[in-house]
Protein backbone atom coordinates (compact mmCIF):
# COMPACT_ATOMS: atom_id res chain seq x y z
CA UNK A 1 0.00 0.00 0.00
CA UNK A 2 1.28 3.31 -0.74
CA UNK A 3 2.49 5.78 2.46
CA UNK A 4 0.51 8.76 2.76
CA UNK A 5 3.76 10.66 2.59
CA UNK A 6 4.58 8.84 -0.52
CA UNK A 7 1.26 9.54 -2.03
CA UNK A 8 1.63 13.56 -1.19
CA UNK A 9 4.89 13.50 -3.28
CA UNK A 10 3.13 11.79 -6.68
CA UNK A 11 0.68 14.07 -6.15
CA UNK A 12 2.97 17.39 -6.42
CA UNK A 13 5.31 15.91 -8.87
CA UNK A 14 2.32 14.86 -11.08
CA UNK A 15 0.76 18.71 -10.36
CA UNK A 16 3.81 20.22 -11.42
CA UNK A 17 4.28 17.89 -14.91
CA UNK A 18 0.60 18.86 -15.70
CA UNK A 19 1.73 22.82 -15.24
CA UNK A 20 4.13 22.82 -17.35
CA UNK A 21 2.32 20.69 -19.56
CA UNK A 22 -0.29 22.99 -19.69
CA UNK A 23 1.66 25.91 -19.80
CA UNK A 24 3.26 24.89 -23.36
CA UNK A 25 -0.01 24.04 -25.27
CA UNK A 26 -0.78 27.62 -23.88
CA UNK A 27 2.57 28.35 -25.62
CA UNK A 28 1.88 26.41 -28.93
CA UNK A 29 -1.50 26.57 -29.54
CA UNK A 30 -2.75 29.67 -28.36
CA UNK A 31 -3.52 33.30 -30.25
CA UNK A 32 -0.28 36.00 -30.62
CA UNK A 33 1.18 37.77 -28.52
CA UNK A 34 -0.93 40.64 -26.17
CA UNK A 35 -1.43 44.26 -27.55
CA UNK A 36 -1.44 46.76 -24.78
CA UNK A 37 -4.82 48.55 -23.94
CA UNK A 38 -4.58 52.27 -24.28
CA UNK A 39 -5.76 54.00 -21.53
CA UNK A 40 -8.23 56.46 -22.92
CA UNK A 41 -10.10 53.70 -25.00
CA UNK A 42 -10.23 51.61 -20.97
CA UNK A 43 -11.41 54.84 -19.81
CA UNK A 44 -14.45 55.12 -22.36
CA UNK A 45 -15.48 51.88 -21.91
CA UNK A 46 -16.29 52.31 -18.37
CA UNK A 47 -18.78 55.02 -19.42
CA UNK A 48 -21.00 52.77 -21.17
CA UNK A 49 -24.18 52.41 -18.93
CA UNK A 50 -26.21 49.47 -18.59
CA UNK A 51 -28.95 52.01 -17.15
CA UNK A 52 -28.79 54.22 -20.42
CA UNK A 53 -28.86 51.35 -22.66
CA UNK A 54 -32.18 50.07 -20.66
CA UNK A 55 -33.96 53.34 -21.06
CA UNK A 56 -33.31 53.26 -24.97
CA UNK A 57 -34.47 49.66 -25.10
CA UNK A 58 -37.45 50.71 -22.62
CA UNK A 59 -37.98 53.62 -24.88
CA UNK A 60 -37.68 51.92 -28.17
CA UNK A 61 -40.09 49.20 -27.04
CA UNK A 62 -42.71 52.06 -26.39
CA UNK A 63 -43.43 52.62 -29.86
CA UNK A 64 -45.56 49.82 -29.94
CA UNK A 65 -44.61 48.30 -32.69
CA UNK A 66 -41.56 49.23 -34.84
CA UNK A 67 -42.83 47.18 -38.38
CA UNK A 68 -41.02 48.28 -41.31
CA UNK A 69 -44.84 48.86 -42.41
CA UNK A 70 -46.27 50.70 -39.80
CA UNK A 71 -47.61 54.06 -39.17
CA UNK A 72 -45.50 57.15 -40.42
CA UNK A 73 -47.75 59.54 -40.85
CA UNK A 74 -47.58 63.12 -38.27
CA UNK A 75 -50.36 61.79 -35.94
CA UNK A 76 -48.66 58.52 -34.98
CA UNK A 77 -45.39 60.43 -34.65
CA UNK A 78 -47.25 62.50 -32.34
CA UNK A 79 -48.94 60.06 -30.55
CA UNK A 80 -45.51 58.22 -30.40
CA UNK A 81 -46.74 55.02 -32.20
CA UNK A 82 -44.97 52.96 -35.18
CA UNK A 83 -41.76 53.27 -36.70
CA UNK A 84 -41.68 56.87 -37.51
CA UNK A 85 -42.06 57.55 -34.07
CA UNK A 86 -39.30 55.18 -33.46
CA UNK A 87 -37.09 57.03 -36.31
CA UNK A 88 -37.77 60.59 -34.94
CA UNK A 89 -36.74 59.49 -31.13
CA UNK A 90 -33.41 57.70 -32.28
CA UNK A 91 -32.30 61.01 -34.81
CA UNK A 92 -33.27 63.47 -31.45
CA UNK A 93 -31.36 61.13 -29.46
CA UNK A 94 -28.34 61.31 -32.08
CA UNK A 95 -28.53 64.87 -32.02
CA UNK A 96 -28.71 65.57 -28.18
CA UNK A 97 -25.20 63.52 -27.79
CA UNK A 98 -24.15 66.09 -30.42
CA UNK A 99 -24.74 69.05 -28.60
CA UNK A 100 -23.32 67.33 -26.15
CA UNK A 101 -19.86 67.13 -27.37
CA UNK A 102 -20.21 70.91 -29.29
CA UNK A 103 -21.97 69.26 -32.78
CA UNK A 104 -19.14 66.76 -33.51
CA UNK A 105 -22.19 64.50 -35.11
CA UNK A 106 -23.11 64.89 -38.08
CA UNK A 107 -26.90 63.10 -37.98
CA UNK A 108 -28.43 62.25 -41.37
CA UNK A 109 -30.92 60.30 -42.89
CA UNK A 110 -30.94 57.96 -45.90
CA UNK A 111 -34.69 57.79 -47.10
CA UNK A 112 -35.59 55.78 -49.88
CA UNK A 113 -38.93 54.11 -51.42
CA UNK A 114 -39.05 50.63 -51.34
CA UNK A 115 -41.46 49.22 -54.30
CA UNK A 116 -43.68 46.28 -53.89
CA UNK A 117 -41.92 42.56 -53.02
CA UNK A 118 -42.78 39.70 -51.01
CA UNK A 119 -42.99 41.09 -47.79
CA UNK A 120 -43.82 44.80 -48.60
CA UNK A 121 -47.05 44.74 -49.92
CA UNK A 122 -47.27 48.48 -51.27
CA UNK A 123 -44.54 51.11 -51.66
CA UNK A 124 -42.97 52.15 -48.53
CA UNK A 125 -40.70 54.58 -47.38
CA UNK A 126 -37.67 53.15 -45.24
CA UNK A 127 -35.15 55.40 -43.42
CA UNK A 128 -31.81 54.86 -42.13
CA UNK A 129 -30.66 57.13 -39.23
CA UNK A 130 -27.08 58.03 -38.78
CA UNK A 131 -24.58 60.10 -37.17
CA UNK A 132 -20.83 60.38 -37.99
CA UNK A 133 -17.84 61.33 -36.37
CA UNK A 134 -15.82 62.62 -38.71
CA UNK A 135 -12.19 62.00 -38.58
CA UNK A 136 -9.42 65.00 -37.07
CA UNK A 137 -6.75 64.12 -39.76
CA UNK A 138 -7.40 64.82 -43.37
CA UNK A 139 -6.69 61.66 -45.06
CA UNK A 140 -7.25 59.09 -42.29
CA UNK A 141 -10.75 60.75 -41.84
CA UNK A 142 -11.52 59.25 -45.39
CA UNK A 143 -11.14 55.84 -43.61
CA UNK A 144 -14.83 54.40 -42.57
CA UNK A 145 -15.70 52.10 -39.41
CA UNK A 146 -19.07 51.51 -38.70
CA UNK A 147 -21.28 50.22 -35.98
CA UNK A 148 -25.25 48.94 -37.08
CA UNK A 149 -28.40 47.79 -35.64
CA UNK A 150 -31.64 47.35 -37.04
CA UNK A 151 -34.01 49.48 -35.06
CA UNK A 152 -37.65 47.75 -37.01
CA UNK A 153 -39.65 45.00 -35.16
CA UNK A 154 -41.64 42.14 -35.63
CA UNK A 155 -43.94 39.75 -34.59
CA UNK A 156 -45.22 36.04 -35.59
CA UNK A 157 -46.85 38.03 -38.62
CA UNK A 158 -44.25 39.92 -40.96
CA UNK A 159 -46.95 42.03 -42.45
CA UNK A 160 -49.51 42.66 -39.47
CA UNK A 161 -48.40 46.61 -39.29
CA UNK A 162 -50.63 47.63 -36.02
CA UNK A 163 -49.69 44.82 -33.30
CA UNK A 164 -47.38 44.61 -31.12
CA UNK A 165 -44.20 43.82 -31.80
CA UNK A 166 -41.58 44.65 -29.09
CA UNK A 167 -38.57 43.70 -30.31
CA UNK A 168 -36.75 44.22 -26.71
CA UNK A 169 -33.77 41.76 -28.50
CA UNK A 170 -34.36 41.85 -31.96
CA UNK A 171 -33.22 44.49 -32.09
CA UNK A 172 -33.68 47.24 -29.98
CA UNK A 173 -30.80 45.56 -28.34
CA UNK A 174 -28.52 46.23 -31.26
CA UNK A 175 -29.85 49.56 -31.85
CA UNK A 176 -28.69 51.18 -28.22
CA UNK A 177 -25.38 49.05 -28.82
CA UNK A 178 -25.07 51.84 -31.52
CA UNK A 179 -26.58 54.11 -29.48
CA UNK A 180 -24.15 53.79 -26.54
CA UNK A 181 -21.10 53.80 -28.70
CA UNK A 182 -22.16 57.40 -30.46
CA UNK A 183 -22.91 58.50 -26.64
CA UNK A 184 -19.24 57.47 -25.70
CA UNK A 185 -16.52 57.49 -28.46
CA UNK A 186 -17.97 61.37 -29.38
CA UNK A 187 -16.54 62.80 -26.91
CA UNK A 188 -13.19 61.32 -28.36
CA UNK A 189 -10.56 62.50 -31.53
CA UNK A 190 -10.59 59.91 -33.78
CA UNK A 191 -8.00 60.35 -36.92
CA UNK A 192 -10.26 58.13 -38.60
CA UNK A 193 -14.21 58.14 -39.07
CA UNK A 194 -16.57 56.56 -37.08
CA UNK A 195 -20.50 55.72 -38.38
CA UNK A 196 -23.36 55.05 -35.90
CA UNK A 197 -25.75 53.38 -37.58
CA UNK A 198 -29.41 52.18 -37.11
CA UNK A 199 -31.30 50.85 -40.27
CA UNK A 200 -34.87 49.69 -40.62
CA UNK A 201 -36.26 47.43 -43.11
CA UNK A 202 -34.47 44.02 -41.82
CA UNK A 203 -37.01 42.01 -40.85
CA UNK A 204 -38.76 42.76 -44.67
CA UNK A 205 -35.64 41.47 -46.50
CA UNK A 206 -32.66 43.27 -45.40
CA UNK A 207 -33.96 46.70 -47.47
CA UNK A 208 -32.18 49.10 -45.30
CA UNK A 209 -29.16 48.09 -44.89
CA UNK A 210 -28.99 47.15 -48.67
CA UNK A 211 -29.53 50.91 -49.72
CA UNK A 212 -26.96 51.83 -47.24
CA UNK A 213 -23.97 49.51 -48.31
CA UNK A 214 -24.62 50.31 -51.91
CA UNK A 215 -24.71 54.03 -51.29
CA UNK A 216 -20.96 53.67 -49.55
CA UNK A 217 -20.14 51.47 -52.17
CA UNK A 218 -21.29 53.69 -54.98
CA UNK A 219 -19.95 57.22 -53.26
CA UNK A 220 -16.46 55.10 -52.84
CA UNK A 221 -16.41 54.83 -49.02
CA UNK A 222 -13.05 53.68 -47.62
CA UNK A 223 -14.75 51.60 -45.38
CA UNK A 224 -12.55 49.13 -43.04
CA UNK A 225 -14.90 47.29 -40.83
CA UNK A 226 -19.05 46.96 -40.19
CA UNK A 227 -19.93 45.89 -37.12
CA UNK A 228 -23.62 44.58 -37.21
CA UNK A 229 -25.24 43.72 -33.73
CA UNK A 230 -28.45 41.61 -34.10
CA UNK A 231 -29.84 39.57 -31.23
CA UNK A 232 -27.18 40.63 -28.89
CA UNK A 233 -29.90 40.84 -25.37
CA UNK A 234 -28.41 38.00 -23.84
CA UNK A 235 -31.85 36.69 -23.70
CA UNK A 236 -32.31 35.05 -19.98
CA UNK A 237 -33.01 31.95 -20.59
CA UNK A 238 -31.42 29.06 -18.50
CA UNK A 239 -29.21 27.47 -20.97
CA UNK A 240 -27.74 31.15 -21.91
CA UNK A 241 -24.14 31.79 -21.50
CA UNK A 242 -24.03 35.40 -20.51
CA UNK A 243 -19.89 35.33 -20.70
CA UNK A 244 -20.07 34.61 -24.73
CA UNK A 245 -21.29 37.06 -28.08
CA UNK A 246 -20.49 34.87 -31.14
CA UNK A 247 -19.07 36.89 -33.95
CA UNK A 248 -20.19 35.59 -37.37
CA UNK A 249 -17.68 35.65 -40.38
CA UNK A 250 -17.67 34.92 -43.76
CA UNK A 251 -15.06 32.64 -45.40
CA UNK A 252 -14.86 32.71 -48.64
CA UNK A 253 -16.29 36.45 -49.66
CA UNK A 254 -19.85 36.75 -50.72
CA UNK A 255 -18.35 39.33 -53.46
CA UNK A 256 -15.50 37.31 -54.91
CA UNK A 257 -15.14 37.09 -58.29
CA UNK A 258 -14.85 34.15 -60.48
CA UNK A 259 -10.92 35.07 -60.48
CA UNK A 260 -10.92 35.24 -56.70
CA UNK A 261 -12.10 32.46 -56.12
CA UNK A 262 -9.57 30.18 -58.00
CA UNK A 263 -6.65 32.45 -56.12
CA UNK A 264 -8.66 31.59 -52.88
CA UNK A 265 -9.12 27.67 -53.77
CA UNK A 266 -4.88 27.65 -55.15
CA UNK A 267 -3.52 29.42 -52.12
CA UNK A 268 -5.77 27.77 -49.26
CA UNK A 269 -7.39 31.39 -48.23
CA UNK A 270 -10.61 30.07 -47.99
CA UNK A 271 -10.25 31.40 -43.91
CA UNK A 272 -8.88 34.72 -45.04
CA UNK A 273 -11.48 37.39 -45.73
CA UNK A 274 -11.72 40.98 -45.05
CA UNK A 275 -14.50 40.03 -42.47
CA UNK A 276 -12.51 37.13 -41.06
CA UNK A 277 -9.66 39.24 -40.40
CA UNK A 278 -12.01 41.62 -39.05
CA UNK A 279 -13.44 38.85 -36.89
CA UNK A 280 -10.04 37.54 -35.26
CA UNK A 281 -9.12 41.49 -34.35
CA UNK A 282 -12.69 41.34 -32.58
CA UNK A 283 -11.31 38.39 -31.13
CA UNK A 284 -8.00 39.93 -29.99
CA UNK A 285 -10.08 43.22 -28.93
CA UNK A 286 -11.58 41.10 -26.17
CA UNK A 287 -7.93 40.14 -24.76
CA UNK A 288 -7.08 43.10 -24.60
CA UNK A 289 -9.49 45.16 -22.87
CA UNK A 290 -12.04 43.52 -19.96
CA UNK A 291 -15.34 44.13 -21.75
CA UNK A 292 -17.45 41.32 -19.90
CA UNK A 293 -18.18 39.49 -22.41
CA UNK A 294 -15.98 37.09 -24.33
CA UNK A 295 -16.18 36.49 -28.40
CA UNK A 296 -16.63 33.25 -29.77
CA UNK A 297 -15.47 33.27 -33.31
CA UNK A 298 -18.01 31.48 -35.94
CA UNK A 299 -16.49 30.82 -39.06
CA UNK A 300 -19.97 30.97 -41.02
CA UNK A 301 -21.48 33.86 -42.73
CA UNK A 302 -24.29 33.55 -40.11
CA UNK A 303 -26.25 31.55 -38.18
CA UNK A 304 -27.51 28.25 -40.01
CA UNK A 305 -29.70 29.10 -42.92
CA UNK A 306 -30.13 32.74 -41.57
CA UNK A 307 -28.94 36.17 -42.74
CA UNK A 308 -28.61 39.65 -41.12
CA UNK A 309 -28.10 42.86 -42.22
CA UNK A 310 -23.54 42.22 -42.45
CA UNK A 311 -24.63 40.34 -45.80
CA UNK A 312 -25.36 43.51 -47.34
CA UNK A 313 -22.29 45.24 -46.67
CA UNK A 314 -20.67 41.74 -48.13
CA UNK A 315 -22.30 41.65 -51.12
CA UNK A 316 -20.74 45.29 -51.96
CA UNK A 317 -17.46 43.87 -50.62
CA UNK A 318 -16.57 45.26 -47.44
CA UNK A 319 -15.48 43.54 -44.21
CA UNK A 320 -18.93 43.11 -42.23
CA UNK A 321 -19.28 40.56 -39.35
CA UNK A 322 -22.27 39.62 -37.01
CA UNK A 323 -22.74 39.96 -32.94
CA UNK A 324 -25.34 38.02 -31.36
CA UNK A 325 -26.09 36.68 -28.20
CA UNK A 326 -24.42 32.90 -27.19
CA UNK A 327 -28.15 30.95 -27.34
CA UNK A 328 -31.17 32.79 -29.30
CA UNK A 329 -34.65 31.42 -27.38
CA UNK A 330 -37.15 31.17 -30.11
CA UNK A 331 -40.08 31.40 -28.23
CA UNK A 332 -39.46 34.95 -27.65
CA UNK A 333 -38.29 36.41 -31.10
CA UNK A 334 -40.41 37.24 -34.18
CA UNK A 335 -43.51 36.09 -31.81
CA UNK A 336 -47.11 37.65 -30.79
CA UNK A 337 -46.59 38.24 -26.87
CA UNK A 338 -48.91 35.73 -25.31
CA UNK A 339 -48.67 32.50 -23.09
CA UNK A 340 -49.63 29.31 -24.13
CA UNK A 341 -49.50 26.09 -21.98
CA UNK A 342 -47.81 27.66 -19.40
CA UNK A 343 -44.70 29.23 -22.22
CA UNK A 344 -44.15 32.59 -22.84
CA UNK A 345 -43.88 34.36 -26.15
CA UNK A 346 -43.06 37.20 -27.27
CA UNK A 347 -39.54 39.63 -27.63
CA UNK A 348 -40.54 41.43 -24.08
CA UNK A 349 -38.30 43.86 -22.04
CA UNK A 350 -38.16 41.43 -19.25
CA UNK A 351 -36.26 38.74 -21.40
CA UNK A 352 -33.45 40.94 -21.77
CA UNK A 353 -30.15 41.24 -19.69
CA UNK A 354 -28.72 45.00 -20.00
CA UNK A 355 -25.57 43.91 -18.38
CA UNK A 356 -25.22 42.20 -21.46
CA UNK A 357 -26.00 44.66 -23.67
CA UNK A 358 -23.94 46.39 -22.15
CA UNK A 359 -20.81 44.08 -22.26
CA UNK A 360 -21.65 43.95 -26.09
CA UNK A 361 -21.20 47.47 -26.60
CA UNK A 362 -18.40 47.77 -24.77
CA UNK A 363 -16.07 44.95 -27.28
CA UNK A 364 -17.99 47.05 -29.70
CA UNK A 365 -16.81 50.95 -28.71
CA UNK A 366 -13.37 49.12 -28.14
CA UNK A 367 -13.08 47.55 -31.22
CA UNK A 368 -14.07 50.99 -32.75
CA UNK A 369 -12.09 53.38 -31.36
CA UNK A 370 -9.12 51.03 -31.66
CA UNK A 371 -9.61 50.70 -35.54
CA UNK A 372 -10.45 54.31 -35.70
CA UNK A 373 -6.87 55.30 -33.91
CA UNK A 374 -5.17 53.05 -35.52
CA UNK A 375 -2.74 53.58 -38.78
CA UNK A 376 -4.65 52.67 -42.35
CA UNK A 377 -3.48 48.89 -42.98
CA UNK A 378 -0.62 48.49 -45.29
CA UNK A 379 -1.24 48.69 -49.23
CA UNK A 380 -0.34 46.42 -51.37
CA UNK A 381 1.47 43.59 -49.52
CA UNK A 382 2.70 40.74 -51.45
CA UNK A 383 4.82 37.86 -51.38
CA UNK A 384 7.60 37.03 -53.63
CA UNK A 385 7.34 33.77 -55.63
CA UNK A 386 9.80 34.77 -58.36
CA UNK A 387 12.27 31.91 -56.89
CA UNK A 388 11.53 28.93 -55.32
CA UNK A 389 12.95 29.12 -51.69
CA UNK A 390 12.07 28.03 -48.36
CA UNK A 391 12.44 31.31 -46.79
CA UNK A 392 9.51 33.67 -47.28
CA UNK A 393 9.96 37.67 -48.57
CA UNK A 394 7.15 39.71 -47.94
CA UNK A 395 6.93 43.13 -49.61
CA UNK A 396 4.25 46.36 -49.03
CA UNK A 397 3.94 50.07 -49.62
CA UNK A 398 3.69 52.06 -46.41
CA UNK A 399 0.33 52.60 -44.69
CA UNK A 400 -1.32 56.00 -46.33
CA UNK A 401 -2.16 58.64 -43.95
CA UNK A 402 0.88 58.89 -42.41
CA UNK A 403 0.47 57.29 -39.17
CA UNK A 404 2.15 54.13 -39.25
CA UNK A 405 5.33 53.83 -37.40
CA UNK A 406 6.33 50.15 -37.76
CA UNK A 407 5.00 47.39 -39.13
CA UNK A 408 4.51 43.69 -37.96
CA UNK A 409 4.55 40.58 -39.76
CA UNK A 410 1.84 37.67 -38.37
CA UNK A 411 1.21 34.27 -39.12
CA UNK A 412 0.03 31.06 -38.17
CA UNK A 413 -0.13 27.46 -39.03
CA UNK A 414 -2.52 26.71 -42.06
CA UNK A 415 -4.91 24.52 -39.63
CA UNK A 416 -4.93 27.40 -36.97
CA UNK A 417 -8.22 29.77 -36.65
CA UNK A 418 -6.24 33.06 -35.13
CA UNK A 419 -2.95 34.51 -35.62
CA UNK A 420 -0.23 32.85 -33.27
CA UNK A 421 2.59 34.86 -34.05
CA UNK A 422 3.36 38.72 -34.03
CA UNK A 423 7.15 40.19 -35.51
CA UNK A 424 7.76 43.78 -35.21
CA UNK A 425 10.02 44.93 -38.31
CA UNK A 426 10.77 48.13 -37.93
CA UNK A 427 9.76 51.06 -40.53
CA UNK A 428 10.62 48.54 -43.48
CA UNK A 429 8.59 47.68 -46.01
CA UNK A 430 10.13 44.84 -46.78
CA UNK A 431 11.33 41.88 -45.17
CA UNK A 432 12.10 38.08 -45.49
CA UNK A 433 11.15 35.24 -43.20
CA UNK A 434 12.73 32.19 -41.75
CA UNK A 435 9.88 30.78 -42.84
CA UNK A 436 8.61 28.54 -45.86
CA UNK A 437 4.52 30.25 -47.42
CA UNK A 438 4.70 26.58 -47.99
CA UNK A 439 3.50 26.05 -44.26
CA UNK A 440 2.38 29.04 -42.68
CA UNK A 441 -0.51 32.00 -43.28
CA UNK A 442 1.43 35.42 -43.61
CA UNK A 443 0.14 38.65 -43.00
CA UNK A 444 1.25 42.41 -42.83
CA UNK A 445 -0.18 44.89 -39.99
CA UNK A 446 0.58 48.22 -39.36
CA UNK A 447 1.13 49.70 -35.79
CA UNK A 448 1.31 53.45 -34.91
CA UNK A 449 3.37 55.40 -32.08
CA UNK A 450 1.18 54.69 -28.74
CA UNK A 451 0.81 50.84 -30.59
CA UNK A 452 -2.65 50.78 -32.18
CA UNK A 453 -2.57 48.34 -34.70
CA UNK A 454 -4.70 48.15 -38.09
CA UNK A 455 -6.74 45.19 -39.95
CA UNK A 456 -3.85 42.88 -41.35
CA UNK A 457 -3.47 42.09 -44.70
CA UNK A 458 -2.45 38.67 -45.99
CA UNK A 459 -0.12 39.42 -49.07
CA UNK A 460 -1.01 37.99 -52.49
CA UNK A 461 1.81 36.50 -54.62
CA UNK A 462 4.11 38.42 -57.10
CA UNK A 463 5.96 36.36 -60.08
ZN1 LIG B 1 -32.85 40.92 -36.16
Amino acid sequence: MLHFRELMRWTAVLAAVLSIAMACAAQSGKPEPKVAADPQIAAALREISAQRIQGNIEKLVSFGTRLTLSAQDPESLAAGHGIGAAREWIKSEFERYSKECGGCLEVKTDSFTEQPTERIPKATEITNVYAVLKGSEAVNSKRVVLVTGHYDSRNSDTLDASGDAPGANDDASGTAVSLECARVLSKMKFPATIVFLTVAGEEQGLNGSRHFAKMAKDQGWDLEAVLNNDIVGGDKSAEQDHSVVRIFSEGVPTAATEQDIRRIRGLGGESDSGSRQLARYIAEVGRTYDAGVKPMLVFRLDRYLRGGDHYSFNQQGFAAVRFTEFREDFHHQHQNVRTETGVEYGDSLKFVDFDYVAHVARLNAATLASLAAAPAPPANVHVLTKELENDSTLTWEAAPGGLAAEYEVLWRATSSPEWEHAQGVGSATRTTMKLSKDNVIFAVRAVDRAGHRSLPVVPVPER
